[in-house]
């Protein structure tokens, strides 16, 4: 089997149970081989296309003939590590710095998001000297063992065994499915009470014990959340009053996929301590970055060397200028906001008709649309997002679901997703949900 040059999908599926782990999942029912991609469109062996309307990772496209040349023509020359100087690392920093608030003016550069938030979680605990964390339900920051401990969405769900006493949840601030909800005027503050509550438990002013907050600007794996406006600003004063650093997690958010604002965290006027990067930084090129303030810097230069073997390395640094390069010439934060509003009208017209749509949420290029099975009582209609994604797929468009009953269909494609894709996105789903039901 293995000396054919191109098993079927049904060899290559046996062959993958054969020598990877059962433990990877795969989309859909009926698997995709994917062959080839360019921009929004993913090939499969049969070559046939596919619209692509959720890897964010392909931040300015599958396979962008920029990006890829950068990389080809950095390999070729160089490719080592942060202990030699070079002008490309440092230009790299200048650049990414410049995109964000002045305070947050130094890099760090790793492989991945996990291993940028593990690093993140080292410098807030160097710095304050403390251990706690506090975090919200659902949320997802890593693979890693520790990552896993921070993340509930993992250590609460299957196979999980529950946070360390260290890891201090609070609930997810979800104006449609949370604990409080949009029509309950308080529900920001009631949101920012829990952070208070852990807050004063464990002592306020007390750096022995908290050494932060982390979240994402808009929870992803929680459901394409945007969180109250005024939650971040004040769950940030508690924090810091407590002796605690804030931690941003932008893996998902920032590259202006949101539309309004190159990051996440600005949409609620807040400038977190400490940023994490990953994801679209790279565009499939694994890169992840922390960028943090000197003094919490300066804190973390304490004598033990920090070194990553490839992070910061010359090709990852010319694939990174490169990205940032395409995202501000073409304009994409802008382009995020035009196409995205026009897909929210046309999936809020789509509400109007498909009782199954509870909520329509989002900003940019980051929405999600809740599935529920009854609009009061909000339960969710799991089986039947499932459903839906299977038959996009089956159409030719690539969706997924989050949240934590996995109901919500998240939409965040590569940011060149245009205005025709916009309109075809939103069709298929009507033809797919009236077709729905049509079988009810
Ligand atoms: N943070 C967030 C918000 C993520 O969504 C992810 C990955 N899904 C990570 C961190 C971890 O990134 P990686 O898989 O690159 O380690």
């Amino acid at each position: 089997m293995n000396n054919n040059p191109s098993p079927s999908k049904a060899q290559t599926l046996a062959s993958r149970r054969q020598f990877l782990s059962g433990n990877l999942s795969i989309a859909y029912k009926n698997p995709l081989k994917l062959v080839r991609g360019e921009m929004q469109y993913l090939y499969d062996d049969e070559g046939r296309q596919f619209l692509d309307a959720y890897n964010n990772v392909a931040h300015v496209g599958h396979c962008h003939p920029r990006v890829v040349k950068a990389a080809q023509d950095q390999m070729a020359v160089l490719n080592t590590n942060t202990r030699y100087l070079s002008d490309q690392i440092i230009n790299y920093a200048e650049r990414l710095t410049a995109t964000l608030p002045g305070s947050l003016n130094v890099c760090f550069f790793v492989n991945s998001g996990s291993e940028a938030n593990e690093l993140a979680l080292r410098l807030a605990r160097t710095h304050t000297g403390s251990r706690d964390l506090v975090v919200l339900d659902h949320a997802y920051h890593g693979n890693t063992t520790t990552m896993i401990d921070i993340s509930p969405y993992k250590h609460d769900g299957p196979g999980g065994s529950g946070p360390p006493a260290w890891v201090h949840k609070v609930p997810l601030p979800d104006l449609y499915r949370g604990l409080y909800r949009a029509e309950d005027e308080q529900a920001s503050e009631k949101y920012v009470s829990h952070v208070s509550e852990v807050v004063e438990r464990i002592g306020r002013g007390n750096r022995d014990n908290l050494c932060g907050f982390i979240a994402e600007s808009l929870p992803s794996v929680g459901g394409q959340i945007e969180l109250p406006e005024s939650y971040l600003g004040a769950v940030y004063r508690e924090i810091r009053a407590a002796g605690g650093v804030c931690i941003a997690d932008e893996v998902q958010t920032g590259y202006g996929r949101i539309g309004k604002h190159f990051w996440g965290f600005e949409s609620y006027g807040v400038t977190p301590d400490i940023v994490v990067l990953g994801k679209p930084i790279g565009n499939g090129h694994p890169i992840g970055a922390v960028v943090t303030t000197r003094e919490i810097a300066s804190s973390f230069e304490n004598g033990m060397e920090f070194f990553s073997t490839f992070g910061g390395n010359n090709v990852s640094c010319a694939i990174g200028v490169e990205v940032l390069n395409l995202v501000l010439e073409e304009e994409l934060e802008s382009h995020a906001m035009a196409v995205g509003d026009l897909m929210l009208a046309g999936l809020r017209e789509l509400m109007s008709r498909h009782e199954i749509m509870g909520d329509v949420r989002g900003s940019g290029m980051f929405l999600g649309v809740e599935l529920v099975k009854n609009r009061d009582t909000r339960e969710p209609a799991t089986a039947k997002a499932d459903a839906v994604v299977n038959g996009m797929r089956d159409s030719g468009i690539l969706l997924g679901t989050d949240g934590p009953f996995h109901n919500v269909l998240k939409i965040r494609p590569p940011m060149p997703f245009n205005r025709t894709d916009a309109d075809r996105l939103v069709s298929t789903l009507d033809e797919i949900l009236c077709a729905f039901s049509v079988s009810l």
